[in-house]
């Protein structure tokens, strides 16, 4: 096997760690390029000190000079970049083999299209990408020939259960539907009057995965399970009636495949995502990950049920804005991510986060250009619909 030569995008978050956890067990299979952790700077000096990768990128100037400072105290000549085109350049670079796309929102975006673009393989983590733009990144991806393989562990479940040569067409392999489990998050039993007084603290609290912020928050309001299944939708190009989604709150089942013949696949492990990562990183070959076996003597019961959209309002908004198709996933995913920050930063309520997003969701956005820079307008016009809509609450 030659050494893959990787960029890892986001690398000082949790899935960025994940992966250069992976990395370090397996130093002959690969080689770090690039490393780009935007504000931290100190695990990022840390990474550049185990990595040595030639270049880390951060997000502006002040970063980049502190940065540059540590990297030369400790005699490391890795070279320091800064800023959103920088990005781009390390995930398009042409000794590049492999991107991890595990930056966090929309942010995400530009550097993950130009990995696409460059032809590369794209360990795609940033849900947000396909949600934003599906049709264009996937059309891309085809275009150049990138492989676009699924870090999100509901997607690696399905990746890992659908046939090796799936065609995209459901049918011609006797699909019926993909299940996404969710595991309903840290307020599936909570009472719901008592919503309205939800913590940043208590939303964080995932019961079974440690994630970064932003995503624990999506998935205490199940919006996260709604990004799935328009990642999902154009990850294996699934219709959205072909999609279902069950609440299976010990996430050992990842997700599932049902078949015609009444078979349902299912991809099982410990919730570690070490182990999503080194499937895609090791394919064709299944490689250590450092994840514990799946203890089945220490499994209570494994047990289903139905999401309530009451309690999840979240969920509903994105099956709508996944039927409306157009720009509406780029609405929801932007609203969503003003919201999310702004309960973070305690300016709105737990509750509130739902009420925004059906705000700026109100009105028709099936019309409308669709290429990247479209998009991205969107996505700015609606933050400053949410901030406004925010700032009367
Ligand atoms: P995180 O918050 O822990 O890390 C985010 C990373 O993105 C950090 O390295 C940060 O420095 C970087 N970043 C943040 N804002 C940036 C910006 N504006 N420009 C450039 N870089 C920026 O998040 P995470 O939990 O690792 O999630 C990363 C992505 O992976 C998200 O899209 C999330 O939905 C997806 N994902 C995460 C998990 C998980 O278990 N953590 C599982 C599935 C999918
Ligand atoms: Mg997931």
């Amino acid at each position: 096997m030659t050494q893959q030569v990787l960029t890892i995008l986001g690398s000082t978050g949790s899935i960025g760690e994940s992966t250069l956890d992976v990395v370090s067990r397996h130093p002959e299979k690969f080689r770090v390029f690039a490393l780009a952790g935007h504000r931290q700077v100190d695990k990022l000096a840390a990474q550049c000190k185990q990595f040595r990768p030639e270049y880390a990128v951060v997000g502006d100037a002040g970063h980049a000079a502190e940065l540059e400072k540590k990297l030369k105290q400790e005699g490391i000549d890795t070279q320091v970049l800064y800023g959103s085109q920088a990005l781009i350049d390390v995930a398009s670079a042409d000794e590049v083999s492999g991107v991890m796309c595990a930056i966090v929102g929309a942010a995400g975006l530009p550097s993950a299209v130009a990995a696409a673009q460059k032809g590369k393989t794209i360990y795609l983590a940033n849900k947000e990408t396909l949600v934003v733009s599906g049709a264009l990144f996937m059309e891309t991806a085809c275009q150049n020939g990138a492989t676009v393989l699924p870090i999100d562990s509901e997607h690696n479940a399905i990746f890992q259960v659908l046939p090796r040569d799936y065609t995209g067409r459901l049918n011609e392999h006797g699909i019926n539907s993909i299940i996404l489990t969710a595991s309903g998050g840290p307020f599936l039993n909570t009472d719901l009057s008592t919503f309205d007084s939800i913590t940043p603290e208590q939303a964080v609290k995932h019961p079974n995965w440690s994630m970064g912020r932003k995503i624990s928050v999506d998935s205490a309001s199940m919006m996260n399970k709604g990004l799935e299944l328009i990642e999902a939708h154009w990850l294996f190009n699934c219709p959205p009636e072909k999609l279902e989604v069950v609440i299976h709150p010990q996430s050992v089942i990842h997700s599932m495949v049902r078949y015609r013949d009444g078979s349902v696949l299912a991809q099982l492990g410990n919730p570690d995502m070490r182990t999503p990562i080194a499937y895609c990183l090791g394919l064709p070959e299944r490689i250590d990950s450092g994840v514990g076996e799946l203890d089945f003597g220490a499994l209570s019961a494994l047990t289903f049920q139905k999401p309530d959209f009451d309690r999840f309002p979240c969920l509903k908004l994105a099956y709508q804005a996944m039927n409306a198709g157009g720009a509406a996933p780029c609405v929801l995913n932007a609203a969503n991510e003003v919201a999310v920050a702004a309960f973070l930063d305690k300016r709105i309520k737990f509750t509130d986060i739902a009420k925004v997003v059906a705000h700026c969701l109100a009105q028709d956005f099936s019309d409308g250009r669709h290429d990247i820079e479209g998009l991205l307008a969107q996505d700015a016009q609606t933050r400053r619909q949410a901030e406004a809509f925010i700032g009367k609450q």
